[in-house]
């Protein structure tokens, strides 16, 4: 299908980008277009405004700072995935950003974009909501901090208000004894994530998990922190019986969709298989 008649402007400074959005209420940003272009073209999305921040060099970036990671909204999939420094000190983003769609798709993508598009079946939020991030948003009247476990609020909708651009996610750098891993089963045909967990664990020096950090997508309308899972895990030693235990929470207080694909007892079924596979995984990457 075709869109709808939109007009398009290009910002060249985040600033420009805030001004245009403060000025028409229902525009819509423009980044990798990955998302919003297919929802255009479908109809579901009709912005009378697009401001395209794709041209934004400074908002592309990974760097280190003190003891956080700091990622530019408008850096790609690929450039994460493919990040030698991310790869060395949290290996949870470069693998999760392998999972996402194909070549062209990471090649245009953003994690901006994915995290504020908040697809039910998208591959960050789980990531996102496993390392604990905070989402860095920018508006003409400055900028504010939002925490992952408040960022996802419902099917494709966030905590970003009217105005607002999502300019940097923050990631604590994991610190002790940490394994990270991502599992995902793939849809045969969009690749979207059908069950995608994140995991991070720190192991005590007694071999115990100290702490645990989960995060799902694919199972509900939103990724969600699978908080049952976290406390079965907390203070056991890894063993089979731990794993098995704590992975049949996986879906614990969720409304579980259900479609043609899978069916609502058959993604519980996959989000408890994949979480105990996360979990072996991340224990099994502890340094
Ligand atoms: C064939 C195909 C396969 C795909 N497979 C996967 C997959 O397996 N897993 C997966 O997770 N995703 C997948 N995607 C989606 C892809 O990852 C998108 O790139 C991503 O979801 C959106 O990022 P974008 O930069 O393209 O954002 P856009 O499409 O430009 O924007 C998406 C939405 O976010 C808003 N937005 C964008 N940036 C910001 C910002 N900085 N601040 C505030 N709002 C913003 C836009 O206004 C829009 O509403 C696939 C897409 C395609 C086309």
């Amino acid at each position: 299908m075709i869109s709808a008649q939109f007009d398009y402007v290009r910002a060249n400074t985040l600033d420009e980008a805030l001004t245009l959005l403060a000025q028409n209420e229902d525009a819509k940003i423009l980044a990798g277009g990955h998302s919003l272009i297919p929802a255009m073209k479908l109809r579901l999305a009709q912005p009378p405004l697009l401001v395209d921040i794709g041209r934004l060099k400074d908002l592309s970036y990974i760097r280190e700072e003190g003891d956080q990671i700091r990622i530019g909204a408008m850096t790609t999939h690929y450039q994460i995935e493919s990040s030698d420094l991310l790869k060395k000190i949290c290996p949870l983003l470069p693998e999760c950003a392998g999972h996402i769609g194909d070549v062209q798709v990471r090649n245009k993508g953003t994690i901006g974009g994915s995290v504020a598009h908040s697809d039910p079946a998208g591959d960050w939020p789980a990531a996102i909501i496993a390392l604990n991030a905070e989402m860095i948003a920018a508006s003409q009247n400055g900028e504010r901090a939002i925490k992952a476990d408040d960022f996802f609020v419902e099917l494709m909708t966030t905590a970003l208000e009217p105005g607002e651009i999502l300019r940097e996610v923050r990631i604590a750098k994991p610190a002790g004894r940490t394994g990270q891993a991502y599992v995902k089963m793939h849809h045969p045909a969009s690749g979207f994530a059908v069950v995608g967990v994140a995991a991070s664990l720190t192991i005590d020096g007694d071999g115990k998990c100290q702490n645990a950090s989960i995060g799902i997508t694919g199972v509900s309308s939103k990724a969600y922190r699978a908080a049952t899972v976290e406390a079965a895990l907390t203070g056991r030693a890894l063993d089979e019986q731990a794993l098995a235990d704590a992975a049949s929470h996986a879906a614990d207080g969720v409304d579980i969709n259900g479609d043609l694909f899978a069916s609502e007892d058959y993604r519980r079924h996959l989000a408890e298989v994949y979480t105990k596979r996360a979990i072996q995984a991340a224990a099994s990457r502890v340094k």
